[in-house]
């Protein structure tokens, strides 16, 4: 980066955000074995899921999944096809402070955070809009962090084949803040670092540098 200004393509991502949740179906559709599922599920916690409050909760429920869930069906590299591009471009490209929300596997509540992602590109660049929508359809899954981070490095290696890629992802995971234990381990950093992120440190260090530098962890 010889000019971190020029080069250092952080933005706003909130509109990304609003398109990714327009091309991940918005609202969401109720099926009908969720549902079912869910009124199970309120039984047995000793609920009576004909309540008025509940009524409509199954199928709120079950909407909900699908929206979270949409990662599922929705193919990255279809979804980013037409913004690769041939481009004589060298410098590190660095998107960072990206919001992310996802859900974590083993309990199903929710982890949420933001991911740094870069790219030293070989040729082909990547439209900057995309990756937060990279990093949103990997979330949306049922995840854990550190495999979260590798596919988002993995695929952008796969598909742009560039001199190296970094991932840094801080997330916040409310089985661990809410349920009282490992208080301590409810933060966490998890990081994939391939070809030059990972092989020279001047490009680590780089990446690194402009990460932490205005950023002072997460704030919620
Ligand atoms: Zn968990």
């Amino acid at each position: 980066m010889t000019n971190a200004n020029d080069h250092l393509r952080t933005k706003e991502h909130k509109l990304e955000i609003e398109e990714a949740a327009e091309l991940f179906g918005g609202a969401g559709v109720a099926r009908p074995e969720i549902e079912d599922s869910i009124r199970e599920l309120l039984s047995a916690v000793g609920e009576d899921p004909d309540r008025d409050g509940l009524q409509r909760t199954p199928e709120r429920v079950a909407r909900m999944y699908d929206e979270l869930l949409a990662g599922y069906r929705v193919d990255p590299e279809q979804m980013i096809n037409d913004a690769i591009f041939d481009v004589d471009y060298d410098e590190m490209v660095l998107v960072k402070d990206i919001e992310f929300y996802s859900l974590c596997e083993h309990h199903l509540l929710p982890f949420i955070g933001k991911a740094h992602v870069a790219y030293l590109p070989k040729g082909k660049v990547i439209g900057l809009s995309k990756i937060p929508r990279v990093v949103d359809l990997f979330a949306r899954r049922l995840q854990v962090q550190e495999r979260m981070t590798r596919q988002i490095s993995d695929f952008l290696e796969t598909t742009l084949h560039p001199h190296g890629v970094g991932v840094v992802i801080e997330g916040l995971h409310l089985c661990s803040m809410m349920r009282g234990v490992k208080k301590a381990n409810a933060r966490m950093v998890t990081s994939a670092l391939c070809g030059t992120f990972s092989n020279n440190e001047v490009t680590r260090q780089e990446f690194l540098d402009h990460i932490s530098r205005g950023s002072v962890g997460i704030h919620f």
